[in-house]
């Protein structure tokens, strides 16, 4: 590689996947090395706490001309991991891809060869979705919500497997925001993105690292962190709500008027109905008002976004 930027960058990040890494290795540095292209490969250790990190140092050892190895000090999250890499990547190419080999390594010339054809922004669609029901179904639930509420069309934003041109990767370097999801904000910027259909494999080993929590939260990023839509909608249904409950107000005194009071019902039911509607919509406001001043101040806040412990790499070859 000779200190020279490499074409091709591939950035993994890791976080307890000792049981998927020889095999990752064994398939990915292969299909590397058929492309004929100079490139490099960034593994983001996300603070593990298995063996992930001294099975990292030792491909580093074997393979240190086209290995670097960035370790986190504690676990940050897999976006900000792949930031990380975005950071430190010298490539004209940045591709990301999972640990757990459910992006086959294989497909990434066919991802190459999109970036080559002028793309600056490569998404996937996976074929055959190995994955348990409840996932499907959630993230086509996520899909069309998202879709709705931002301009960002993402067929399927499971899949971590992408490319992205050298001019996406920094652009979105100059961006400092803590939550965010990375193929959503580089699309943003993208000029010409495309999608193409790659195949889709179970997790090698180990199991996934995400729980349905943190599936809910990265969504909410998605949706809070690309638009306004989510706070509007609600103050349009907050006003809609208010101005049914006045004409049904006005309704309630005409009919007074005309008829006279009911002694039999004195309207408490329909109260109850209307106040417990007004609770729902108060609480529901609150919560997402909540959501945004919650990003207000993780922003204000100003922490870092990760914390590098070390960084395995051979020193940058010295100018000529
Ligand atoms: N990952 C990470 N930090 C985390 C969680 C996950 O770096 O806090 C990595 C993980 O090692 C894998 C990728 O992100 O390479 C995707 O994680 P996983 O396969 O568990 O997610 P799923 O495929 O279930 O969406
Ligand atoms: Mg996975």
């Amino acid at each position: 590689m000779s200190g020279a930027a490499p074409e091709i960058t591939v950035v993994i990040p890791v976080y307890n996947e000792e049981a998927s890494l020889a095999a990752l290795y064994a398939r990915l540095y292969p299909a590397l090395d058929a492309l004929a292209r100079s490139y490099e490969v960034i593994f983001v250790n996300d603070g593990s706490r298995d063996r992930s990190a001294s099975l990292l140092r030792e491909q580093f050892e074997r393979r240190p001309e086209v290995t670097r190895v960035i370790l986190f000090a504690a676990n940050f999250g897999q976006h900000r991991a792949i930031l990380a890499g975005f950071a430190y990547a010298r490539g004209r190419y940045v591709i990301t891809l999972d640990a757990d080999l459910q992006n086959p390594p294989e497909e990434l010339p066919r991802l190459v060869a999109e970036l080559d054809a002028g793309h600056d922004y490569v998404g996937t669609i996976r074929r055959q979705r190995q994955d348990v029901a409840w996932r499907r179904w959630a993230s086509r639930f996520i899909n069309m919500l998202r879709e709705r509420t931002t301009r960002i069309r993402i067929t399927d934003h499971g899949c971590m497997f992408r490319g992205y041109g050298r001019p996406i990767v920094d652009a979105i370097n100059l961006c400092s925001e803590n939550n965010t999801f990375v193929p959503a904000l580089a699309y943003t910027f993208a000029s010409s993105p495309t999608e193409i259909d790659v195949r889709h494999e179970d997790r090698s080993a180990g199991e996934s690292k995400y729980s349905m929590y943190q599936l809910i939260k990265l969504n909410f990023d998605l949706m809070t962190g690309f638009s306004t839509v989510p706070m509007q909608l609600f103050s349009a249904f907050g006003f809609a709500v208010s101005a049914l409950s006045l004409l049904f107000g006005a309704s309630l005194v005409v009919r007074r008027l005309v008829y006279g009071p009911n002694p039999a019902e004195q309207g408490l039911f329909t109260l109850f109905a209307i106040a417990f509607l007004l609770i729902g919509v108060t609480l529901f406001g609150l919560g997402l008002l909540g959501e945004y001043v919650g990003r207000i101040y993780e922003e204000v806040r100003r922490r870092p976004r990760y914390i590098v412990g070390a960084v395995l790499e051979r020193p940058p070859a010295p100018p000529p």
